[in-house]
């Protein structure tokens, strides 16, 4: 509680008047706190791909030297580029909560194939994961939207799928239509997620204790998702039970 004001005096010097007002600033210092964990946990998530691109790039300037064989090298470039995408990816996301917070999320809407999208997507997610991603489903479907901002969600939804269900072995994408809008699911066969959690999953910031804490994540990826879904005037949501698994999915109109 903080207080800001005045005392008014009489001839006496007694003190018979007081004016100001009493700030409750137990929100204020909150929000201050949330904002200084977040720097923390950002600069930290930024910290761990640029040590590892740091390493691969020390790695490949003595592999070089040395003139070790090209099938090396490659995978130490291979590397490097993996934490340069996590960077780029984690930058964007960062850059896209700021765009929301502004009312700035722009949308530059194009005509395109959904499954040649998901498709690329998947490749994206293959350099970093060795489960088997099977996309299923309506090839044709074509939708008018935002192509870099729905890769986006597709990638931030194969991402979780990968990172919180690691002992799914499959992970299914299926593409379907239904009446005017194209619907994309990400399945996977993991612990699946509590149902009181459920309403949470799509706010900023937000990370299930029991599942989220022991993986890195910023809580953001789903709250960016949902808005650019929101924005195109589509659905978001989760079907998820504990011990099964979880299926997210969104929907989007189609283009005729
Ligand atoms: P982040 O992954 O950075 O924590 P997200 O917004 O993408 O942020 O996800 C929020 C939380 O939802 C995660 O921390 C995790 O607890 C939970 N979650 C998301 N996807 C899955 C999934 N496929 N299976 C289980 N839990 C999930």
């Amino acid at each position: 509680i903080r207080f800001q004001g005045k005392l008014y005096f009489d001839e006496k010097q007694t003190p018979v008047r007081m004016l100001g007002t009493i700030l409750d600033i137990t929100e204020f210092k909150r929000l201050q706190q949330q904002k200084d964990d977040f720097i923390s946990i950002a600069s930290h998530e930024l910290k761990t791909p640029m040590t590892s691109l740091k390493a691969s790039i020390q790695i490949l300037e003595k592999l070089i030297k040395t003139g070790t064989s090209p099938d090396k090298v490659s995978t130490f470039i291979q590397k490097a580029n993996t934490s340069l995408l996590k960077m780029q990816h984690l930058i964007e996301s960062l850059l896209n909560v700021s765009r929301i917070s502004a009312g700035q999320l722009g949308l530059q809407k194009t005509s395109f194939n959904l499954a040649a999208l998901i498709n690329d997507s998947c490749e994206h997610v293959r350099m970093t994961s060795d489960q088997e991603l099977v996309v299923t489903g309506d090839a044709n479907l074509d939708v008018y939207a935002d192509s870099a901002k729905i890769e986006q969600v597709v990638i931030n939804l194969l991402n979780n799928a990968v990172k919180y269900a690691p002992a799914s072995r499959q992970i299914i994408i299926t593409i379907d239509k239904r009446g005017n809008v194209a619907r994309v699911s990400v399945q996977d066969f993991g612990e699946g997620i509590a149902q009181d959690k459920i309403p949470h999953l799509f706010e900023r910031y937000y990370r299930v204790d029991s599942t989220g804490l022991q993986y890195s994540g910023l809580g953001l990826g789903l709250y960016i998702s949902a808005e650019i879904i929101e924005r195109h005037g589509g659905k978001i949501g989760v079907k998820s039970e504990s011990g099964k698994g979880s299926t997210f999915w969104f929907t989007l109109p189609i283009h005729n």
